[in-house]
Order: structure tokens, then sequence, then C-alpha cells
């Protein structure tokens, strides 16, 4: 019930928490790749066009916000110079681009899509009765619609 961290942390769809919204692995060359719906429960991974501008706010709000603590406590409790705080802060803003960018993304799907519990049992089910399961296991995709 309700929103889970876990879940948006781990990049799972936010309806039936099984599927993922980011096609693994990783492409370095397009990160942002997502389905085009939940492989397990049929969900849509962009609800409508245009959808991820929500994310974009999301992202900035939290590198915003985190930077700007971090730099003053660095500057007023540690007492380093505004410069140093300044070269750490690129420095972070490089290494966290690609994995905020992502966790914004999953984060906002889960602010607007509704966790379905009763949709997560039977996607568990299906799960733990497929014959097959492994890393092989494909999701039923006859559950699109
Ligand atoms: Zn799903």
């Amino acid at each position: 019930m309700g929103f889970s961290l876990a879940a948006s942390w781990n990049y799972k769809c936010p309806k039936c928490r099984q599927g993922d919204v980011f096609i693994k692995p990783m492409d370095l060359k397009n990160p942002l790749n997502m389905p085009e719906r939940c492989a397990y429960c049929g969900q849509r991974t962009e609800p409508e066009i245009g959808f991820y501008y929500g994310a974009m706010m999301v992202s900035y709000g939290i590198s915003a916000w985190l930077y700007l603590g971090l730099v003053l406590v660095l500057v007023f409790y540690f007492k380093w110079s505004v410069n140093q705080a300044m070269v750490l802060l690129v420095f972070l803003a490089v290494i966290t681009y690609l994995p905020l960018l992502r966790y914004s993304r999953s984060l906002w799907l889960h602010f607007n899509v509704r966790h379905d519990p009763a949709e997560e049992n039977k996607q568990k089910q299906l799960k733990a009765n497929s014959p097959k399961i492994g890393n092989d296991w494909k999701p039923n995709r006859k559950q699109k619609k």
C-alpha cells in the first residue's frame, strides 16, 4: 500500500513492483532506455507525452537541496573555502548525474502511478508458479493490453 522507497530505488514498476522500468543492463549510450510497458502488469512507463518533464523537477529538487546543504556544511562547519567546496560539488555532480536522472524518473513514476497490491500478488504468483524460473525467465507477455 502506498509509496515504496525500496521499489522506486530498485527501479521497479510502481504498480506491481515486479517488472523493471529501465532496460537491463544499462546501455551507456542510452541510459534512459525504458521498456514501453512493464513486462509483468503492462503498466505504461510513460503514461503521457512529456511525462518526464516532471522528473526533471524532481532531479533538480534533489540535487539543489542536497548540494546546497553539503556546501553549507563544508564551508561553515568544516571551514572549507568556497572554491574547495565547488570543486567537490562539480565532481559529485558529474558522478551522480546519471544515477540521479534515472532515480528521478523512477521516483516520478512512483509518485504518479498507484501501487496495486492485488496486481503485485497476482504477478508474484505467476512468477512463483513458473516452471522456467531463473535468470532467463521472461515475464508473461500476454499481460499486455
Ligand atoms: Zn508492473
